[in-house]
């Protein structure tokens, strides 16, 4: 089974939709997003409705929650806070209570899908260091976990009692080791490269791609700006950061 990972969209239409080209492209007809459909860009509905026709799966992100009173604004820095203001204003009831139905959590075909971190999903805590990934590894029992929510593509690896970073674009999978693999990016990524970031991933190969595609970042940028929303925010996508 091959399955597109796609994460963190943030309302971003023009990336979401390269990415969804590219996807039917490759023919792959299984879809998980890992959350954060909303937040920072300037098309939350249109969003909410590509990812709900695109994806098998989808699950609730911190922006989010953010955006639908779930989760607390002052978890959130200035601009994020602003644009899950922003966004909960011009969001549809329907596009609303579709984000509300979303689960925090899920199983797939054995693999732990989760927006921030398994220890505690709804404390929106970031794996950004080894160190990070020693803790979340004692915290599941899941042999891989997805997760986005930092916007870097990166994996973790336990092997036996060692750990290990990989940053390679494509991978194989030991079965007998552990990951927790995030797949970027597609709405605001912030690995320094600015082209939208998904996986896909290979069940009975066991293989990972990590895919980037360019996307029309000026469009988005002007809808930011005639939306009112902070301007960092459109200056960071030309960045990737
Ligand atoms: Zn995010």
């Amino acid at each position: 089974m091959l399955y597109g990972i796609i994460s963190d969209i943030h309302s971003n239409l023009e990336a979401l939709l390269v990415v969804s080209k590219e996807l039917k492209r490759r023919q792959i007809r299984h879809i998980i997003c890992l959350g954060d459909i909303v937040g920072y860009g300037a098309n939350p509905n249109e969003c909410c409705e590509v990812i709900d026709e695109l994806t098998d799966f989808v699950i609730l992100g911190n922006h989010d929650a953010g955006s639908i009173g779930l989760t607390d604004l002052s978890y959130f820095n200035e601009g994020a806070k602003s644009a899950c203001i922003w966004t909960s204003k011009v969001l549809t009831q329907k596009n609303r209570e579709w984000l509300k139905s979303l689960p925090i959590t899920l199983k797939n075909e054995g693999d732990l899908i989760v927006h921030s971190a398994p220890s505690n999903p709804k404390a929106w805590n970031y794996i950004l260091s080894e160190e990070d990934a020693v803790y979340e590894f004692s915290t599941f029992e899941e042999n891989i976990c997805f997760v986005g929510h930092s916007h870097v593509p990166i994996t973790f690896v336990k092997e036996d009692s060692q750990y290990r970073t990989i940053q390679d674009y494509r991978f194989k999978l030991v079965p007998s080791y552990r990951y927790i693999i995030n797949p970027g990016g597609v709405g605001q990524p912030r690995d320094d490269d600015p082209r939208a970031s998904f996986a896909i991933y290979d069940k009975d190969k066991n293989e990972i791609e990590i895919i980037k595609v360019p996307y029309d970042i000026k469009s988005a940028q002007q809808k930011i700006i005639a939306a009112g929303l902070p301007k960092w925010l459109a200056v960071r996508l030309a960045l990737g950061r």
